[in-house]
């Protein structure tokens, strides 16, 4: 069963608001068993409705649209499919009465643009939008559905869960979709792929593979739409088991599994702790793992030792190091992570110092140039990387980067 979804509003074109009701719908249908062949944004436009109507109607089976239902001159969305479907507008008593009651309990009069709120297309089943105004509008025509919900993300919410996957439910015989990624980190997508290739050449045809590259890490999805969902789980699961022998290094865990978070869990095991000191990625590692509940049982302190003297004053980092090496150096970083150690009292420590740009590089010691040390109990020691060109990513990287390092020194 292959389905459009269809948002409109002119302040989604314009940038003025993100589209999460396609987002959410996405993911529901998915769910569901519903194959999502595609997402449009369009304006407020009637010819731009009718057009992406008719051409959705050609390769789906189901077409849900949001927004455009509100009682002012800019909502079309309801008059357009009333006219789409040849049919005209009444007035709905029900509908009429709840909300005159809904706006009573809001302490707002009850004027015409409401009472518009209650004229609803006669060939349509009306869907009870007990959270707002605007009614959702179910309609069909030769065997396929097109459902109006109202562009209020929460009022969207509630119809779909209430009225629309429910009636989807009992209207089409489903197939599942099932979906399982798999997080890796520390290889590149480019090598990733070399050493995957051949295990990625013999899938079953069924499944589909893709990459997804963030910072240090590749997501692996696998993806298999309208099939048996327990025997698609188990060849999945087969099919993962193989990749652990080939990457067994890189796999950090499932869905949304971090690297952090296997930090948190292997330092609340072993009852050991961390500190960290950052220079260039200004308390972002800090924050990962402080941001995780139940970091307190391990997380030290996170020292953001921007300046030279902030370094030495509160790390202890010997100024003839900063000297003779610059702040961007090994030895600084590896002083760091001792001096976090000491600082925290702590079995570990990651350091960064790093010229995040966009000004600062230089010929040996590009932007993006960052030295991550990392201490443990047995040995100190750092790494450079490069981590790219743009300020933001050269933090995020150098993050993930520092993170991963410490992980693969546990
Ligand atoms: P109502 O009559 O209940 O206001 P409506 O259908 O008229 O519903 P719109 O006027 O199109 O809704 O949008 C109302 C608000 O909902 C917008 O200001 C916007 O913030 C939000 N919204 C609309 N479409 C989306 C979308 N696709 N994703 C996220 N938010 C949206
Ligand atoms: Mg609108």
């Amino acid at each position: 069963m292959k389905s459009t979804i269809i948002t409109i509003g002119d302040e989604i074109l314009i940038g003025q608001i993100l589209d999460t009701n396609s987002r959410y719908i996405s993911q529901a249908l998915n769910t569901l068993g519903v194959v999502v062949a595609e997402r449009t944004s369009i304006g407020d436009n009637r010819e731009q409705i009718i057009q992406t109507l008719d051409r959705a109607l050609t390769s789906s089976d189901i077409v849900i649209i949001t927004g455009g239902l509100g009682p002012t001159k800019d909502d079309i969305t309801k008059h357009t499919l009333t006219q789409y479907f040849g049919s005209e507008l009444y007035y709905n008593e029900q509908i009429g009465e709840a909300v005159r009651t809904l706006l009573a309990k809001r302490g707002i009069e009850f004027n015409d643009l409401n009472r518009g709120q209650a004229m609803v297309p006669r060939c349509c089943t009306v869907l009870n939008n007990a959270h707002g105004t605007a009614p959702g509008m179910w309609f069909e025509r030769d065997g396929k559905v097109v459902i109006s919900l109202p562009g209020v993300p929460f009022e969207m919410v509630h119809l779909m869960e209430d009225e629309v996957l429910p009636r989807l439910r009992e209207q089409f015989t489903l197939k599942s979709i099932v979906h399982r990624t798999m997080i890796t980190a520390g290889i590149a997508e480019s090598i990733l792929a070399q050493r995957i290739a051949q295990w990625e050449e013999a899938l079953p045809s069924v499944l589909h593979l893709a990459y997804l590259p963030a910072p240090n890490v590749v997501r692996l999805r696998l993806s298999a739409y309208e099939v048996e969902k327990e025997e698609a789980a188990q060849l999945i699961d087969t099919q993962f088991e193989l990749l652990r022998a080939i990457i067994p290094e890189a796999i950090v865990g499932f869905e949304g599994a971090t690297v952090e978070e296997a930090v948190h869990r292997w330092m609340i095991e072993h009852n050991k702790t961390l500190s960290v000191s950052e220079s260039c990625t200004g308390g972002a590692i800090a924050s990962k793992f402080t941001a995780m509940a139940g970091a307190s049982a391990y997380f030290q302190c996170g020292v953001v030792s921007y300046s030279n003297d902030a370094k030495c004053d509160i790390l202890g980092v010997n100024p003839d190091s900063i000297a003779k090496y610059g702040a961007v150096s090994e030895q600084v970083a590896i002083e760091m992570a001792l001096g976090a150690c000491r600082a925290g009292h702590s079995h570990y420590a990651i350091s960064t110092t790093g010229i995040a740009g966009p000004t600062g590089g230089s010929v040996e010691k590009p932007v993006g140039t960052v030295w991550i040390g990392i201490a443990t109990p047995e040995k100190c020691f750092a790494v450079c990387k490069n981590c790219g060109t743009d300020r933001g990513q050269i933090i995020q990287r150098a993050t993930a980067y520092a993170i991963k390092l410490l992980y693969d020194s546990l």
